[in-house]
């Protein structure tokens, strides 16, 4: 082989590239251990994304993160795992200021159809479809607990039903896969199914809901889509003028983002200024529980108390709130 510039170069590429190949997969025992525990884990990775294996799994691709989840408080009062609506009975108040601060999108889509009066087929569609194929992951919107994960045929196909702790419930139709269970609590953005088409839907989507005791809310009147934010911090639900927020013509969904509760200018300014209340730990009581006892999230009385979202509490120890 005659040895001009050109082969010397790709032989001193090949050279090297062999060289750090074989000096990378020399791994040391340990390693080697585990890396042969991952591929054994690796065979059938659609058995792993079960619904019990998903705190597992998710361990596995996301190191270091702790997603075992401490049991999420959420009004358990009309706890139903079959019906969409269990407040059928339920006395719902006038007017609720709900926190929606901390929130996730639940899907990366943009809204392909929205919330209203459907002439065509002559009924309400009490949510917003989001643009999702087949597979795509689906997160819960809010901090709460799952309270039930159902098949309907001629409806929402698989659906889940989240109640959170700031008293909304979500709903999200058509998927394909659940990766949660009933009773299981889930943060904000956590994975609680894949996206698909069951039920009655002509092709893949997400259709979602929002609703407060079981009085469907636009959810654009919450969640700016376009954006992937939400309007404001506080969603006030209003029931003598719910009927306007439900309006039956499509393009009272544009009206309602825009009517959509004034900003609360801020938290300070909007209630009177008093020196911060102090509150005793009780045993079991965790941020989530405080922070929805006394009305504000968990995130403010961390800054409040200069504490992280996973600080243990201790009975017996005082928090600032508000
Ligand atoms: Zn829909």
């Amino acid at each position: 082989m005659k040895l001009n510039p050109t082969t010397i170069l790709s032989l001193a590429i090949a050279a090297t590239i062999s060289f750090s190949a074989s000096a990378q997969y020399k791994l040391p025992e340990i390693h080697k251990k585990e890396q042969s525990g991952l591929i054994a884990g690796q065979v059938n990775t659609k058995r792993q994304i079960k619904a019990q294996g998903n705190a597992n799994y998710l361990n596995l691709i996301l190191p270091g993160q702790n997603t075992s989840i401490e049991d999420i408080d959420v009004n358990e009062s009309n706890w139903d795992s079959q019906s969409v609506n269990p407040y059928k009975d339920a006395n719902v108040p006038d007017k609720k200021v709900i926190d929606v601060s901390d929130f996730a999108m639940p899907c990366n889509g943009h809204v392909t159809s929205p919330y209203g009066y459907r002439a065509q087929f002559g009924r309400m569609h009490r949510g917003v479809d989001l643009k999702a194929s087949i597979g795509d992951t689906i997160y819960a919107a809010f901090d709460g607990k799952i309270r039930l994960t159902r098949f309907e045929k001629k409806g929402y196909g698989y659906y889940v039903v989240i109640r959170h702790s700031n008293e909304l419930e979500t709903i999200y139709g058509h998927l394909s896969r659940f990766l949660v269970k009933p009773n299981q609590s889930v943060k904000a953005g956590d994975p609680i199914a894949l996206s698909g088409n069951t039920g009655r839907s002509t092709g893949p989507h997400l259709h979602f809901e929002t609703r407060f005791m079981g009085y469907a809310i636009n959810p654009a009147a919450i969640f700016d889509f376009d954006n992937k934010t939400v309007h404001t911090d506080y969603y006030t639900f209003n029931k003598s003028t719910y009927q306007d927020a439900r309006d039956f013509s499509p393009n009272a969904n544009k009206t309602v983002a825009e009517h959509r509760t004034a900003p609360v200018k801020s938290k300070a300014a909007a209630a009177p200024q008093k020196a911060a209340k102090k509150v005793k730990v009780k045993k079991g009581d965790s941020l989530a529980s405080i922070a929805h006892r006394h009305g504000t999230t968990v995130d403010k009385l961390c800054r409040a108390n200069g504490i992280s979202k996973k600080a243990k509490l201790k009975a017996g120890q005082t928090l600032k709130v508000g």
